[in-house]
């Protein structure tokens, strides 16, 4: 084949352990890693000026909206702020319209996301027929279908019924699926508003207990231990949740947790501004919280960070704090809020940050492409950041379809350089580009479902 437009040369990298390096891909893989690479005739030079380079980040938790509510995110529009924020792939939540309870639903969200060709778009199945937490939905089909579905949850919805999560997990186990829990009690937060404490009082909003979150978690690292399966936690928020996995993972209990970036940053006094922008569920917590929260994720406590990725469109979030959504954005602004509260701090180094955002997703939802180590032979999916750079976040720049980003106005430090999907760049020079669209300009391949719109 004559030469193309793939072959790349990075430079002036600087590795997770702090060297200095370039890489150099070709047909999709890593081919070299070193020092001064000499160049081939065909590769593009990209200079990064000393960024760190990452394994392509994986997200095991997005709200992409689509089949339903395409006016707040399609899977494309979605894909496109995960290639902004440094993703390569995202696990798409299955509280959409229809639910993604059958293999027909899971099937069209990984087709809509191969063709948009910005990120793997992986589906996540509901646990419970359409979500109502009584009948399980069609685990098995969804397993088995072209989506190959691995992780299930009812987000949104708690799996209050005990039983129910019994079942669940004792099923998964057979193809080594994992149930991925969201915590909460449904009658001790019935009509809650937000965090439960002095602020949620002074303010006169019903409080969400701590113990509601924890609860769940409680009984279901037990139920987990009790049939031997596999658990995770979405978007911890306690800190007595941390503790609760702590002494789970401590007894050997298969459990896996997550932390959102805006837990690791955000706390409840946010809601003194009575702006439904910071209306989130879970709630933000306490300053004590947040510092569990990092502390647990630095010390491997909690595995990794996910997103829960909310888009909602602005008649939802510009109202009354009572009457508004649930949720923010979180793909375009993660690394940054992760940079500025983990790193930056020296809490945990850019290792633990591959770890946290790359790895341990890709391990936990059997994605067996991702999540590898940058070596040679690899997969190049890359993720570039300047650490030092700074941003005023604006969301009339975001990618996403939907605005609300509760940092908006805000200064966040590392920016983002450039996204490798594949081999070639999502996200470059501050422009997005399908996959597809390269492909085709460089050696004429057609791609399956047609071209990003
Ligand atoms: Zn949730």
């Amino acid at each position: 084949m004559s030469a193309s437009n793939s072959n790349f040369l990075l430079t002036g990298l600087t590795l997770s352990d702090g060297t200095s390096s370039d890489i150099q891909i070709a047909g999709g893989v890593i081919t070299a890693i070193g020092k001064s690479l000499p160049k081939n005739s065909d590769d593009q030079v990209i200079n990064f000026n000393g960024s760190v380079v990452l394994p392509g980040l994986v997200d095991l938790h997005t709200h992409l909206r689509e089949p339903g509510k395409e006016d707040a995110e399609t899977v494309l529009s979605g894909s496109m702020a995960a290639a902004k924020g440094g993703y390569v792939a995202i696990s798409a939540m299955a509280n959409t319209s229809p639910v993604a309870d059958t293999a027909g639903v899971v099937e069209q969200v990984f087709a809509l996301g191969q063709s948009a060709g910005f990120a793997d778009v992986f589906p996540i199945g509901a646990v419970t027929q359409g979500l109502n937490g009584e009948a399980l939905s069609e685990i098995g089909a969804m397993a088995d279908s072209n989506a190959r579905v691995r992780v299930f949850s009812d987000d949104g919805n708690c799996v209050h019924d005990p039983l129910v999560m019994r079942r669940a997990l004792e099923y998964v186990k057979k193809f080594g699926g994992v149930i991925a829990q969201h915590a909460q009690e449904p009658s001790l937060t019935k009509g809650a508003q937000m965090n439960e404490g002095e602020i949620s009082s002074r303010l006169g909003l019903k409080g969400w207990p701590a113990v509601a979150e924890e609860a769940i978690i409680a009984r279901d690292v037990l139920l987990a231990d009790h049939v031997q399966s596999r658990l995770h936690i979405c978007h911890l928020t306690t800190a007595g949740g941390v503790e609760i996995i702590r002494w789970a993972k401590a007894r050997g209990i298969n459990v896996t947790a997550e932390v959102t970036p805006h837990h690791l940053l955000l706390t409840d006094e946010s809601a003194t501004s009575y702006d439904p922008i910071f209306k989130v569920n879970p709630p933000l917590r306490t300053q004590r919280d947040v510092e569990a929260l990092r502390e647990g994720l630095a010390d491997g406590t909690i595995d990794i960070v996910a997103t829960d990725h909310a888009p909602h469109p602005a008649e939802n979030k510009e109202c009354e704090w009572q009457e508004a959504a649930f949720g923010m954005l979180g793909l375009e602004s993660a690394l940054s809020i992760v940079n500025q509260t983990m790193v930056q701090t020296g809490l945990m180094n850019w290792e633990s940050v591959a770890d946290r955002m790359s790895y341990a997703p890709a391990r936990i939802g059997r994605y067996e492409n991702h999540g590898q180590k940058i070596a040679i032979g690899a997969p190049a999916h890359l993720t570039v950041i300047n650490p030092t750079q700074t941003y005023r976040v604006d969301r009339d720049l975001v990618a996403s379809r939907s605005r609300n980003t509760p940092f908006h106005g805000m200064e966040l430090t590392g920016v983002i350089q450039g996204t490798f999907f594949r081999g070639l760049p999502t996200f470059l020079a501050g422009k997005l580009t399908s996959i597809h669209n390269q492909a085709i300009q460089s050696n004429g391949i057609q791609n399956e479902g047609g071209t990003a719109k």
